[in-house]
């Protein structure tokens, strides 16, 4: 099998890349050792949410901003291209404070998101019960961020496979990519149904990415990905009584439209450990129902762990090796829906511009 770029996984960062690829005429071949958009892509949020993700990066912050600022034409593209619905929401969100001093901190980070650019206002209680219903009690404040947003990955992984089918990506499932040799004319990449030639390969295998030898190149022969494990509960409201995103700390709430109250999340590095705690999902069902207080004691409909792609730098690993035909798309953590625009966009134009195609 011969094609121009060859992806190793097919989550939400390699199925876009795909896409934009083969609307520019490139024969793309998208392997995944699973299914596609079976990986963390399946289990994340959907929270499109730059402030509080930067740290002290101006740069990281502006990348995430202008995916933000992306995901409203992407999301009318892919849905118009491949028939699907997509849930997206321009909700908002808001950071709850309980006390002073969770407000001060909370206006210091406000402070350093609006140096990025990133909107923000400080509200007060009856501010705050202008945009949403049903408070817990002894809230003292909140910043709301305005232009944050939720879309549900699924319903986008859905339409990148139909889209990636109509421009006529081939998708291989269930067939892992074991290595990518680097050292002749364009790459040779050894996968689980044999051996695949291609002008440029892309490393797009999320948490896994680490688990896929590459050769022919003087770089760490194994990348520096691992997964970050957390969980997510899901319960039932009536549709669109929650309003903006709630947040305190590690904690958040969202709403689709369809009613579903999905609530997030945890951190934990133990590998690719499946197992699932009811004391961890007990524990986040406590923390969400202290945000929304309708969430106590009603019943869980779904709950599900997933593992994001970590990696050591302090943000995705996103671009060319070096001068050679391997592009690297991993390790984009809590943000990879958040990312996925842009990201698809760097990488496809760059791979594009270095085969001399237009
Ligand atoms: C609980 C939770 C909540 C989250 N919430 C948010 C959020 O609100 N906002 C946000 O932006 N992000 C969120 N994320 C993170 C987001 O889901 C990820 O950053 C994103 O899905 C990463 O996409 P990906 O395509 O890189 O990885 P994945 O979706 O994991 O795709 C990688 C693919 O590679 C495949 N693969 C593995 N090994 C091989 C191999 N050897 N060969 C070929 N294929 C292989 C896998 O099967 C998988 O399908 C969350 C994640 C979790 C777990």
């Amino acid at each position: 099998m011969v094609f121009d770029v060859v992806i190793a996984g097919a989550g939400i960062i390699g199925s876009s890349i795909a896409w934009r690829l083969a609307q520019r005429g490139l024969r793309v071949g998208l392997f995944d050792s699973r299914t596609m958009g079976g990986g963390s892509s399946w289990a994340g949020a959907g929270m499109l949410a730059p402030g509080g993700e930067a740290g002290d990066d101006r740069d990281f912050a502006q990348q995430l901003l202008s995916s933000l600022r992306a995901w409203p034409d992407f999301m009318r593209e892919l849905s118009e291209e491949s028939g699907e619905s997509i849930d997206y929401v321009a909700c908002g969100a808001l950071d709850f404070a309980f006390s002073d001093d969770e407000l001060a901190k909370l206006g210091r980070r406000a402070a350093r998101n609006e140096s990025f650019g990133v909107r923000v206002e400080r509200l007060n209680v009856p501010e705050i019960r202008s945009i949403a219903r049903d408070l817990p009690e002894g809230l003292a404040g909140a910043y709301h961020y305005p232009d944050d947003a939720i879309v549900d990955p699924r319903d986008v992984m859905r339409a990148l496979r139909r889209v990636c089918d109509r421009c006529g990506v081939s998708v291989f499932e269930g067939c892992a990519v074991r290595m990518i040799d680097t050292g002749g004319n364009g790459v040779r990449v050894a996968t689980d149904g044999g051996q695949v030639c291609a002008e440029a390969a892309v490393l797009s295998a999320g948490a896994w990415s680490g688990e896929i030898e590459i050769k022919g190149m003087p770089l760490p022969s194994s990348p520096d990905s691992y997964p970050v494990k957390g969980y997510l509960v899901v319960h039932e409201l009536a549709a669109g009584t929650l309003g903006p995103i709630r947040r305190r700390e590690g904690t958040y709430v969202l709403q689709r439209s369809s009613g579903r109250v999905l609530s997030g999340s945890t951190e934990e590095r133990s590998g690719f450990d499946s197992s699932f705690s009811e004391d961890m999902a007990a524990d986040l069902e406590k923390r969400a129902a202290a945000l929304v207080p309708a969430l106590r004691n009603r019943a869980r409909v779904d709950a599900w762990i997933g593992f994001r792609p970590g990696t050591s730098a302090p943000r995705p690993a996103e671009g060319r090796c070096g001068d050679s035909a391997l592009w690297v798309a991993y390790g984009h953590y809590r943000n990879g829906i958040l990312l996925a625009p842009q990201t698809a966009e760097n990488v496809s134009r760059g791979i594009i511009a270095s085969l001399g195609r237009r």
